[in-house]
């Protein structure tokens, strides 16, 4: 059973490895790969009667494509060890320690594209050639000298080899794959392969053209020349003219290396070039002799690897849900998958046609994505990975709740359910009307608005504010009790205060968010004026266009609607608008701009803070933001912040003003 299971990972991995390395055209991610890696050296560790000969364990890289000229390595060129997470770091700190009782680390970026030897000799460059399987290489001499930021020369007479490093800047890729779609040429998977594509060709003219660049961050030989330090080999070959990444971090403390990983785990996409992790490096060359090798990685130096940002999953089935509107929304129920810190079950499809475009099939592999922001979303389908078993989209033709007939209406991509009394719709709009940017009900999420909806107490909005006539029954209620009654009726008792663009955003009139309750409850003031404004009145305000102006005017003319206000009113709910809650320096008349994921509060939220204040909230940076906010994994609006030198705060910032 094992041996047959380590059989197997090994016939995967030397597939993948050839597609990788070889022919530079993956077709499985590298979370994948390093899983069924370390699946078996797991097995291997457990069972080393099992070890084959021939284990990728055992080798590094690829096979060498006999076109090129093979070159010995004089010094083996070896992979990393790679690790995965904080408690693997310490692991590796530990280990050190047990030998170098006080080492000093240096930490690099781990820069994803290939890595390259360079030989120079009486101040030339001689050789270029890629690490093969570590002891034979290629010679890509040839392409090497098309690289702008290799020297051809050198002001050293010595006998010298580099290495390091070359890779493709995202723009070039990006603009690569443009090119390579319009000729309808097969595109690259990542800027590593296509760097890698890229200098193993026979015709140094197209390595030539793709805009290579070089980070070189080793020194194996240097005659005549006893380097005592790693980052001394670095200052040394930055004074020959070898381009060295700046971001370099020399320390003793592990909590620093920690805290560098954790920085560049977010800022890795302000990067104009990708990295896919840390390299960990003893800094003194006498204590890495002391720790050795393994047959393929150096002891005194590891890889951490930041978790994927695009991950591949199975889609089990699509389901379908009903919104407070009644539009219709496809979700995919999906193969449970790690992406990003969280664990991802399911995925908006949003609605037929985005399903049709992306060719989404039930049974699909798909690729998933969460960049920069928190919610996840489908990339793309891997078609080659259909089995033949995959079934066709079909839309629905009925609510799948209260099985109405649904419509869809000429430009529109969505789907709806037009029954005001389908309970799906009923409990989405009830849970609109108390969530935290409308009402602000706390207490009232989706599963007691639910609950109470079935059991008949909340059918209506109205009966948020007649609830206290049951607080008798609702006591008695398994899980509830006086205290969190009491507490949910004085909830509700605290919204009736709420100013009139929070009702009106909690009405669920169709088109009506955040921002257009606001401008309409501070243009009228009062519920009345509104009601009894036209639509030609409506229309003149700034912001308010004709789709909008239709919506609340229809809306205010229906029966139904009209009384429903009359109700809310005796029921003592404010209907003035309150104006700006607080005027607050810090943020008045200024705008902002939010990217990354907050820790604290949802980006919503804070731009409910910031616009309570005065500020105004945008979604693009321009010379005219004043203030860029800064999470996690932030996305290209911090580099345009940086750009147009715009003030940034990061989250704790933000914190301490809104206190
Ligand atoms: P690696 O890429 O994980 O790490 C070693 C390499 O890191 C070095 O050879 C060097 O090129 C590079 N590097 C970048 N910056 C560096 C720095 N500052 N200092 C030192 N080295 C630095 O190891 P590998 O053996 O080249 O490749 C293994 C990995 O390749 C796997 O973990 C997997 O992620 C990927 N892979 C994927 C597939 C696939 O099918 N998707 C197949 C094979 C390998």
């Amino acid at each position: 059973m094992i041996e047959k299971r380590i059989d197997e990972l090994i016939e995967i991995i030397n597939k993948a490895s050839i597609e990788y390395y070889t022919n530079d055209n993956p077709s499985i991610t590298d979370q994948e790969y390093d899983d069924y890696y370390h699946e078996l050296e797991k097995l291997e560790e457990e069972h080393p009667e099992l070890i084959r000969e021939d284990s990728p364990t055992k080798r590094i890289g690829g096979k060498i494509i006999d076109e090129f000229t093979k070159v010995i390595h004089e010094v083996p060129m070896m992979s990393l060890g790679d690790i995965f997470n904080e408690e693997e770091v310490r692991e590796f700190d530990q280990r050190v320690k047990k030998v170098i009782p006080n080492p000093t680390y240096v930490c690099e970026l781990k820069i994803d594209g290939l890595s390259v030897s360079l030989i120079y000799e009486d101040g030339k460059l001689v050789r270029g050639a890629t690490r093969g399987n570590g002891v034979i290489g290629e010679n890509i001499t040839h392409n090497v000298e098309t690289i702008k930021s290799i020297p051809l020369k050198i002001s050293d007479k010595r006998k010298i080899e580099v290495r390091g490093e070359i890779y493709m800047p995202k723009k070039s890729f990006n603009l690569l794959n443009e090119e390579r779609a319009k000729n309808n040429e097969k595109l690259f998977a990542n800027p590593r392969n296509a760097a890698a594509g890229s200098v193993r060709q026979l015709d140094s003219k197209i390595a030539a053209k793709r805009n290579l660049s070089t980070f070189i961050y080793h020194l194996p030989y240097c005659e005549n020349f006893d380097i005592k330090y790693h980052h001394e080999s670095l200052d040394f070959m930055k004074k020959l003219g070898f381009i060295i990444n700046p971001n370099i971090l020399t320390t003793s403390s592990i909590e620093e290396v920690i805290k560098y990983i954790n920085e560049w785990g977010e800022k890795r996409d302000t990067l104009p070039y990708e990295i896919d992790g840390i390299v960990i490096k003893v800094d003194k060359i006498e204590d890495q002799k002391k720790l050795g090798y393994t047959s393929r990685t150096p002891k005194w130096a590891i890889a951490y690897k930041f978790p994927a940002v695009e991950v591949l999953t199975k889609l089990n089935n699509i389901e379908f849900c009903v919104g407070r509107t009644g539009k219709i929304t496809p979700r995919a129920d999906l193969a449970p998958v790690h992406l990003a810190g969280s664990i991802i079950k399911s995925v908006t499809l949003h609605n037929e046609d985005y399903i049709k475009e992306k060719d989404i099939m039930i049974n699909d592999t798909i690729v998933l994505h969460k960049a920069g922001d928190v919610i996840p979303e489908v990339v793309r389908v891997e078609k080659s990975r259909r089995k033949g078993i995959e079934i066709p989209f079909k839309m629905i033709e009925n609510c799948p709740i209260c099985g109405s007939k649904l419509e869809r209406k000429e430009n529109e991509s969505n789907y709806f359910c037009l029954n005001p009394n389908c309970d799906a719709r009923n409990i989405e709009g009830l849970i609109h009307f108390s969530s935290r940017e409308t009402m602000n009900i706390e207490g009232f999420g989706e599963s007691i608005v639910e609950d109470f909806y079935n059991m008949g107490y909340l059918k209506s909005i109205p009966d948020y504010y007649k609830l206290y006539k049951e607080k008798q029954e609702l006591k008695e209620l398994e899980g509830f009790g006086e205290k969190s009654i009491n507490n949910l009726l004085d909830n509700i008792e605290k919204s009736k205060e709420n100013s009139l663009e929070k009702l009106l955003f909690a009405l669920g009139i169709r088109y009506i968010g955040k921002k257009t309750a606001k401008i309409l409850a501070a243009n009228y003031k009062n519920m009345d004026n509104l009601m009894n404004a036209t639509y030609e009145d409506l229309i003149k305000i700034n912001d308010i266009g004709d789709i909008i102006a239709d919506s609340v005017y229809k809306f205010f003319k229906e029966e139904k609607n009209v009384k429903l206000i009359e109700e809310l009113k005796e029921l003592g709910l404010n209907m003035q608008y309150l104006g700006n809650e607080t005027i607050d320096e810090n943020f008045s008349n200024k705008t902002f701009v939010l990217t990354g994921t907050l820790s604290n509060m949802t980006r919503d939220e804070a731009s409910l803070e910031i616009e309570n204040r005065g500020g105004k909230v945008t979604s693009s940076v321009t010379k005219k933001t004043d203030y860029v906010i800064v999470g996690d994994n932030p996305g290209s609006k911090y580099d345009k912040a940086i750009k147009l030198n715009i003030k940034i705060w990061t989250e704790n910032e933000l914190l301490e003003r809104l206190k």
